[in-house]
């Protein structure tokens, strides 16, 4: 496994646990991974999707998603593909061919696709050697991001066999985790929680005050930095992308009210690094994984923690910096709500709860680390020294009596109540729900009387942080007394609270600037010389940038100065097939640096064998480039026109521009291509079949139309 990680992917070592839940998996084993976004969840089901026997099912909710991931995957030399509504019928079979054959190592498809009677015929007799589940909390109602669809999946893998089942997810509270776990039957499935703990990221929270001049000095003093900046509103994200570009900022938005192909410009942007800031709604940032985002700025306070902690997960997943500011106003929270009153009740209350998890995280002076791991089911022992919290530490003050109080009260009320009747509790209110269950008469009603509510709510929370009291799994906003606060009522002991912080009077915070950062190890300017390079190479082949090299691997080469490819195979994430496909302008660039700068580079070589991949798909590339007749390269290469098609689609789909025209001119007129064109240019799809019907097939043959289907795709899309 461990030469496979190296030799494909082009890691030393694995990390954390994935070694052990590859292990897992490859036993056969039912296997469930919560691991945070960014820690490296995909390679614990692709590395085993390669060693194994046939093709490994990846179930993955979004289609944008699917195609990143392909594109990296082809891009390492792995066969894979993915299935879904935009492929062509002839793109289908030709996937379908290459899962029987066993030829394709992972297959992906979206739940919806999986639920069709044709695929599942087809899957029935392809050799299946597990299913991933990826962004398994979307099973739960109790999750940010629940499909329905989702539900649906276990009863069709049931009907494939008896296959293992990997399910992933980043989000998971306890709560969600159950309910995942119900849904798939897994209950007996190994359990591999990593901590959620992100080290790398900065949490901070500032209150929603002069937020322009805040969010414009935060962005600038990030200049050339990628960052995303989240905003509820679709008309919030168009005014403040405007906002950022009129002082200067490279920013573009993104929301789903604009046309697809605005939005994808955007995107590619984005990823191209041609835009700086992507100004968006919650909608963007699933389906990309850019690894270099430095900063993610949340303007309105987000609804749940849950949706909060994936978005600021986008930032650093590289491992190096990432900020994440928060602006945060009670106002957005009381606007939220009432956003969801017309919801069902129960969907109500629990939106409800999330927000109120939301809105204490933001008021507290904890630890920020200390909250979030908390509300994963998770507990830090120690304030993480790395969040605005800890830089800028509240008063504090000795809680024992009061903690005293708060569960005393979740143990008088027999543990079936929630914050705020705790509170009214406390503090002696005389509602009619504390009369209808006889409250007023428990020992410790009233006996908080002398505190606000915000006083009590906030003891009742950190009361929960020290593990003193617990949440009911089953029922949600219900408090318990935990073990440890058991032993607390026995024999009392001293425990700091804070103070919590009064965003409404508080008047403007001090910007808290960073710490100057360490010092870099590598060499800058040849770190920037290379980044450089990649965005041109990028785009040449029209990929974002990051699927050449990620920027450790650029740190890393602008520190050990690789000069041939067998040096470049030592550093991180360079693997053969990215030696081989990007590795030449590379090397050829810090050759050079190294001679005109006098560098002596002291790496070892190392010699390492070379596997000789396939080379049809750069053949006929070569050949489609030199304008030889397409007859005469199906006949070269030994390969019927048909399956030439297929290969010069597939290259074409992977994004390489190839100019057929020498070929399409000779066979079609001038007027008959700009119809076929024209069709394409409006045609909802460029499903094949729709096409021949639409333009006759008396008039054109199934090839006429695929090769105009390769030209436009080549001119437009790619
Ligand atoms: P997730 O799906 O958990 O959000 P990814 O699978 O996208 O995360 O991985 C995050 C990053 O970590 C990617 O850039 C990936 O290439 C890198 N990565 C994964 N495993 C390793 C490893 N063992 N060593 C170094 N980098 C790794
Ligand atoms: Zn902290």
């Amino acid at each position: 496994m461990k030469e496979k990680l190296k030799a494909v992917f082009g890691y030393g070592q694995f990390r954390g646990n994935q070694e052990a839940i590859i292990k897992n998996i490859m036993k056969g084993r039912n296997t469930f991974v919560i691991m945070p976004t960014g820690a490296g969840k995909s390679l614990c089901y692709q590395l085993p999707a390669i060693a194994s026997e046939g093709t490994a099912i990846v179930i993955s909710p979004l289609i944008a998603l699917m195609k990143n991931q392909v594109d990296q995957l082809n891009a390492l030399g792995i066969k894979a593909h993915f299935l879904n509504s935009t492929l062509s019928k002839s793109e289908i079979n030709r996937v379908k061919k290459s899962t029987l054959s066993g030829e394709l190592k992972l297959l992906y498809v979206a739940p919806e696709s999986l639920t069709k009677v044709e695929n599942l015929e087809f899957l029935k007799k392809s050799n299946i050697s597990f299913v991933a589940i990826d962004e398994a909390h979307c099973i739960s109602e109790w999750g940010h991001d629940f499909r329905p669809e989702y539900r649906k999946i276990k009863n069709i893998i049931g009907q494939l066999g008896n296959l293992p089942i990997i399910a992933l997810t980043a989000t998971a509270t306890p709560k969600v985790q159950l309910d995942i776990q119900k849904n798939l039957q897994m209950e007996e499935a190994d359990l591999f929680k990593s901590s959620f703990n992100r080290e790398n990221l900065y949490y901070e929270v500032r209150p929603k005050k002069q937020i322009k001049k805040q969010l414009v000095k935060y962005v600038k003093a990030r200049k050339g930095k990628s960052g995303i900046v989240y905003c509820l509103s679709r008309k919030k994200v168009e005014e403040i992308a405007e906002l950022l570009q009129v002082n200067d900022v490279k920013a573009a938005p993104y929301h789903a009210g604009l046309d697809a192909s605005v939005r994808m410009k955007n995107q590619d942007a984005f990823l191209n690094e041609d835009v700086d800031v992507i100004v968006a709604t919650i909608a963007f940032g699933m389906g990309i994984d850019k690894p270099d985002v430095r900063f993610v700025v949340h303007y309105d306070t987000p609804k749940s923690l849950e949706g909060y902690y994936q978005e600021t997960g986008r930032a650093g997943r590289d491992g190096l910096e990432g900020d994440c500011l928060m602006f945060y106003s009670y106002n957005d929270i009381i606007k939220l709500e009432k956003f969801n009153k017309d919801k069902p009740v129960t969907e109500r209350d629990n939106a409800k709860v999330l927000l109120q998890e939301m809105s204490s995280y933001a008021e507290s002076s904890v630890c920020r680390r200390i909250q979030l791991l908390h509300y994963f089911g998770e507990s830090l022992e120690e304030s993480c020294g790395f969040c605005d919290n800890c830089r800028h530490p509240k008063e504090e003050f000795e809680g024992k009596e009061y903690v005293e109080i708060a569960i005393k009260a979740v143990q008088q009320s027999n543990e079936r109540f929630g914050i705020t009747h705790l509170v009214n509790l406390i503090r002696g209110s005389e509602n009619q729900y504390i009369q209808s269950y006889n409250h007023d008469k428990l020992e410790v009603y009233g006996q908080g009387k002398d505190k606000e509510i915000p006083f009590w709510s906030s003891v009742i929370r950190q009361a929960l942080l020290s593990g003193l009291l617990e949440k009911d799994i089953e029922n949600i906003g219900v408090l318990k007394v935990a073990q440890k606060g058991q032993k607390f009522l026995e024999a009392p002991y001293s425990i700091t609270l804070f103070q919590d912080h009064e965003f409404s009077t508080e008047g403007e915070e001090e910007e808290s600037e960073r710490d100057a950062l360490p010092q870099n190890a590598y060499d800058p300017n040849l770190f920037a010389l290379l980044k450089d390079l990649r965005r041109k190479v990028a785009k040449m082949k029209n990929l974002p940038p990051y699927v050449l090299f990620q920027d450790p691997s650029l740190e890393e080469m602008a520190t050990v100065y690789p000069t041939t490819r067998d040096e470049l195979l030592q550093v991180v994430g360079v693997g053969m097939g990215k030696a081989n496909k990007f590795g030449k302008p590379f090397l050829d660039a810090i050759k050079k640096y190294v001679e005109e700068n006098d560098i002596t580079t002291a790496a070892d070589v190392v010699i390492k064998s070379s596997v000789n991949k396939s080379k049809s798909k750069i053949v006929i590339i070569q050949q489609i480039d030199r304008k030889v007749n397409l007859e005469e390269i199906s006949e070269m290469n030994k390969m019927s026109m048909d399956d030439l098609l297929n290969e010069i689609e597939h290259i074409c789909y992977s994004g390489t521009k190839l100019n057929l025209d020498y070929y399409i001119d000779e066979i079609l007129d001038e007027e008959r291509q700009d119809d076929v064109y024209d069709y394409f240019m409006s045609a909802e799809n460029d499903s094949l079949d729709e096409a021949l019907d639409e333009l006759g097939d008396e008039d054109y043959s199934e090839e006429d139309i695929r090769l105009m289907r390769i030209k436009f795709l080549s001119e437009i899309a790619n």
